[in-house]
């Protein structure tokens, strides 16, 4: 019998076992973010491509320190795809960034009903079959004036259920002022299509009196309809009718009438500097049948489409097959109810929920942060940095011209490190960790503030010095 050591050493032999890997100080780092089985895994996988490699006679690198800058290399590859970025792009609501970042409360709401049971569909108290929606319900009532509220997956699904709710086969007359695109997926006149209800187009492009309303109105009509130009503004030679006129019409005709506000604020208060965006108070107040608008635009909250009206109303549209289709989960009724809690209190609000907050930054307070931002950028990395005032919008299709004022951290290139110039570098910075969106504009990188909530300042430093080393 011979002896193992008399054979030639196997060439797998050199391979280090799992466990040296898992303790370069590189690996040792990931297991705190990744944790260890996920770490443990990418060791093997590594361990294993080695192997194959070294048994076709291929060169691979063996050493702990190679192995484990690919293991690492290979955990990094496999971060999740959705994943936090910071702001600085200077849109508050950006469609790319999933528009509104939640408030707190929202996200804690959601996070303590996600992964167990609650009383989504059952009432505690009577141990029967509840309402899913009413507890939101009650709080959208309170802060509108609206007798009744349901709640979908978007607005674009909300006009779509409230026109086949009440409109399928007839017809609804709308501006031809008003026939929106809100962002390539959603054109009105194929909402309309696909809808089931007939959309018939009054005036032309820059007028629309009331008399052509009336004129359109016929044993067909079920509905007028407005619908918010949250995206562009008609200026100049223009006219259009307010929903109050409109509603007046449409009472007196027996038809009814819908106010498609796109982002909405649910009113009385409203987040400073989008004056000119209307309210579902205003639309209720006005005598509006039913008013429709999204929950992650001004109000700050979760994704979804709010229709309040008349209960009537309501009732027939939450009667529609396609309600069940569109209805929300869990998560998003938890992050409505907090921020409707919030909302419920505008001087609340304008500190609670971040776009509220956003909105409400003095441009002073942008400026000192900026400049202290600047700073630090020249000291620690030699950059040439400089804090620059800019224009921030709320985006998201709305208020398309109210331009607020802001203040950017402006980074001329190059940079030092392996991404000198000004796409390498704002390619570099998306990819880290966290990812970092900024504008590249004039041949610089701008980090507008007016999105940045004040405690990730120091995340931008650090995520620019990550870049500058490689
Ligand atoms: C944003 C917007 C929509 C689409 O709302 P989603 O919630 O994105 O579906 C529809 N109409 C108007 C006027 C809008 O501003």
């Amino acid at each position: 019998m011979s002896h193992p050591e008399d054979r030639p050493a196997s060439p797998f032999r050199r391979l280090p076992p799992v466990h040296a890997l898992l303790d370069a100080p590189e690996l040792a780092i990931a297991i705190e973010t990744h944790g260890r089985e996920t770490v443990l895994s990418a060791v093997r996988s590594v361990l294993e491509e080695a192997r194959q490699a070294i048994s076709r006679g291929e060169a691979f690198p063996v050493d702990p320190d190679s192995l484990a800058g690919k293991a690492a290399g290979r955990l990094d590859a496999d971060r999740p795809t959705l994943r936090p970025v910071i702001n600085a792009t200077g849109v508050l609501l950006h469609t790319g960034l999933g528009r509104a970042p939640l408030a707190r409360e929202a996200a804690e709401a959601v996070s303590r009903v996600a992964a167990g049971y609650c009383n989504l569909e059952f009432d505690l108290e009577h141990g029967e079959r509840g309402r899913r929606s009413s507890g939101v319900a009650e709080l959208l009532r309170r802060i509108t004036g609206a007798e009744a509220a349901a709640v979908v997956n978007n607005n674009a699904g909300a006009t779509m259920l409230a026109l086949r709710a009440l409109a399928i086969g007839r017809e609804v007359v709308v501006s031809r002022g008003q026939l929106v695109e809100i962002g390539g997926s959603y054109r009105l006149p194929e909402v309309f299509e696909a809808s089931g209800a007939r959309l018939r187009e009054v005036g032309t492009t820059n007028k629309t009196r009331l008399a052509d309303y009336e004129r359109a109105i016929g044993p067909e009509t079920a509905a007028l309809l407005r619908v918010h130009s949250s995206n562009y503004t008609i200026v100049g030679f223009a006219e259009s009718v307010g929903i109050g006129p409109m509603a007046a019409l449409a009472r007196s005709r027996g038809v009814l009438a819908i106010d498609e506000i796109g982002s909405g604020a649910l009113g009385p208060g409203r987040p400073p500097g989008v004056s000119g965006e209307p309210t579902v108070a205003e639309g209720i107040a006005a005598g509006a049948d039913l008013v429709l608008c999204s929950g992650d635009k001004l109000l700050g909250g979760p994704q979804c489409g709010l229709l309040l009206g008349r209960s009537e109303v309501i009732c027939r549209i939450e009667a529609d097959p396609m309600m069940r289709a569109l209805r929300v989960d869990k998560m998003t009724l938890a992050a409505l109810e907090a921020t409707l809690r919030i909302a419920l209190d505008p001087s609340r609000a304008a500190r609670g929920i971040p776009l509220w907050a956003f909105l409400s930054t003095p441009v002073d307070r942008l400026r000192e942060r900026a400049d202290r931002l600047a700073g630090r950028l020249r000291e620690e990395l030699r950059l040439d940095a400089t804090a620059a005032d800019s224009v921030a919008f709320v985006g998201g299709g709305s208020a398309p011209d109210e331009a607020i004022p802001s203040a950017s951290v402006r980074v001329i290139p190059p940079l030092p490190g392996p991404s000198p110039g000004a796409s390498e570098a704002s390619r570099a910075l998306r990819l880290g960790s966290p990812g970092v969106v900024c504008r590249v504009q004039g041949g610089a990188l701008w980090f507008d503030l007016r999105a940045v909530p004040e405690d990730q300042d120091g995340e931008i430093a650090g995520a620019i010095g990550e870049v500058v080393r490689g």
